[in-house]
C-alpha cells in the first residue's frame, strides 16, 4: 500500500479548500493500491470532508485532543473529528512537539483516544538538527516510538519526518531516509509482534513532484507526508500519480 497526505497546515479559506478539492478531482487518479488523505485546518474538515470522501479521500485532523469532551478551550475532541468526517488524525507533528510543547506521554493518551473514536492516528516522529549532529537520530526515534508499549498494538500509520528537513527545501539524503526507516520498521515489528498491523512508514520534509520518485524507490518508504506542496492541487495529484 501507497499513502500520500497532504498536511494544509494553518492554511487556506473555504473559498480555496473549493477550487482545490474540486481541481485535485478533476485529476485524481490514484493507483489500485493507493491511499490518499487531506488534512485541513479544523475549520475546513467538514467541507473538505464533503468534497472528497465520496471518492475514496480520507480525510485527517491535524490534532485531536485526549478527552472526549469537557472544559478545553481551543481544543478539538476526537468524536469531534469524526462527526466532521475524519477518518483519522495526524499525531505529533513536530511543529506540535515543538511550538505546542505536545509529549510523548500526551501522545500515547491521544493515540489511544483515536483508536476509541475509530480514526486511524497518523504518528510523526523525527530527529532535531541537534540530535542529527550529535548522532543521536536512531535514539531519538526509538524514544519516539516506545509510547506503543504504552498504547499496545493498534492500527496506526507512522511518518518519519525529520524536523530539519520540515519545510526548509532540504529534502533528507537517501541513504539518511534508508537508514531511519529500516530502523522504524525494526522497532515496529519489536513493538507489533504477533499482531496483524501492517505499519505503511511515510516520509515527511520538503516532499515534492520532483523528489518523490526517488524517495519512493527507498526500500520501507510507503508514501509521503506533504506540507508546503500539498497546497497546489495540481502538485498534490501528481504526487498520488506518482504513488500509484
Ligand atoms: P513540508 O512539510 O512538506 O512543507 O516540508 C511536511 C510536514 O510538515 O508534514
Amino acid at each position: 500500500m501507497r499513502c500520500v497526505v497532504a498536511n494544509w497546515k494553518m492554511n487556506l479559506t473555504s473559498d480555496e479548500a473549493k477550487a482545490f478539492c474540486e481541481d485535485l478531482l478533476g485529476r485524481f487518479a490514484p493507483g489500485a493500491g493507493t491511499e490518499a488523505g487531506i488534512a485541513p485546518p479544523f475549520t475546513l474538515l467538514h467541507q473538505v470532508s464533503g468534497l472528497v470522501r465520496s471518492k475514496g479521500i480520507q480525510v485527517f485532523g491535524q490534532n485531536g485532543h485526549a478527552e472526549p469532551k469537557g472544559a478545553f478551550t481551543g481544543e478539538v475532541s476526537m468524536p469531534q473529528l469524526r462527526d466532521a468526517g475524519c477518518s483519522g488524525v495526524i499525531l505529533g507533528h513536530s511543529e506540535r512537539r515543538q511550538l505546542f510543547g505536545e509529549t510523548d506521554a500526551a501522545l500515547a493518551k491521544k493515540v489511544k483516544a483515536a483508536w476509541q473514536w475509530d480514526l486511524l492516528p497518523l504518528l510523526c516522529i523525527g530527529e532535531t538538527l541537534e540530535q542529527r549532529d550529535a548522532g543521536q537520530t536512531l535514539e531519538a526515534l526509538g524514544q519516539q516510538l516506545s509510547i506503543l508499549a504504552e498504547t499496545g498494538p493498534g492500527p496506526l500509520w507512522v511518518a518519519y519526518e525529520p524536523v530539519w528537513a520540515i519545510g526548509t527545501g532540504r529534502r533528507a539524503e537517501a541513504a539518511q531516509v534508508r537508514e531511519a526507516h529500516a530502523f522504524i520498521r525494526t522497532e515496529l515489528q519489536r513493538h507489533l509482534a504477533g499482531t496483524e498491523y501492517q505499519v505503511p512508514i511515510l516520509y515527511g520534509g520538503s516532499v515534492t513532484p520532483e523528489n518523490f520518485p526517488e524517495l519512493l524507490g527507498i526500500p520501507e518508504v510507503a508514501g509521503g507526508l506533504v506540507g508546503g506542496a500539498s497546497l497546489d492541487s495540481r502538485k498534490f495529484a501528481e504526487l498520488v500519480r506518482q504513488a500509484g
